[in-house]
């Protein structure tokens, strides 16, 4: 598969369901990848924005970018320790907040850096994971962080990680649970869908797919 291929799968997936075309963004997962690898795979067929999920990762690649001359718009993926978030300051979107004080740290950064990023709040996917925010707490973690004063601009969630017959059916019941409670908050983005299973997260509304593997392979 190649950056051609996954916006082709995208584009089919958005027409399945009736979605207009581009109404999912691909963000372009580069962990463990090189700048001139991520130049020849990724930028050569356009200004994707670069998910990464270490944050020091992404501070020394945001750092060889710029020295570069090269521009991207960077995207946090992982999930957050404390003492990482000072590695932030190139990031335009946080995309795994599941809890408040990852907010707070963020926002007090952020003043240092005088910009912040957007966020987006991880949903717990029901299976026995340690990550995520269940449901019923969203509306108020969500008040919380938008008095951080940090812009919410939707949820992500990851796909469980089951396998064998009745794994797309429980797969995508995941990904219909966290459009229905982006709509109920009245969040616009969705980022869901990885290489295993990013056509069935556009069909089911996601706004931003999150693809590592088979952009690379
Ligand atoms: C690695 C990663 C991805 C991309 O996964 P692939 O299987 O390589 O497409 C997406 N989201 C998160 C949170 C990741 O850590």
């Amino acid at each position: 598969m190649s950056v051609p291929d996954v916006l082709a799968r995208i584009r089919d997936a958005e027409a399945q369901s009736g979605r207009p075309p581009g109404s999912a963004r691909l963000v372009a997962v580069t962990k463990g990848q090189d700048t001139d690898a991520i130049a020849r795979a990724v930028l050569t067929h356009g200004a994707f924005p670069l998910g990464e999920g270490r944050a020091q990762e992404l501070r020394d690649k945001a750092a060889e970018f710029t020295a570069r001359g090269m521009a991207a718009e960077w995207h946090y993926i992982g999930p957050l320790q404390r003492n990482k978030v000072k590695y932030l300051k190139p990031v335009a979107l946080v995309h795994a907040i599941e809890a408040e004080w990852q907010a707070e740290a963020i926002a007090q950064a952020a003043a240092g850096w005088g910009h912040a990023p957007d966020v987006l709040l991880q949903l717990h996917n029901g299976e026995a994971q340690k990550h995520g925010i269940p449901a019923a707490e969203l509306p108020g973690v969500l008040k919380a962080v938008r008095d951080t004063g940090l812009t919410v601009r939707g949820l992500m969630v990851m796909a469980p990680d089951v396998e064998g017959e009745g794994a797309e059916a429980t797969i995508r019941a995941v990904f219909r649970g966290a459009a229905q409670r982006a709509h109920d908050l009245g969040l616009s983005e969705l980022s869901m869908g990885m290489s295993g299973d990013y056509p069935l997260a556009v069909q089911e509304g996601a706004t931003l797919v999150r693809v590592g593997r088979s952009l690379f392979t």
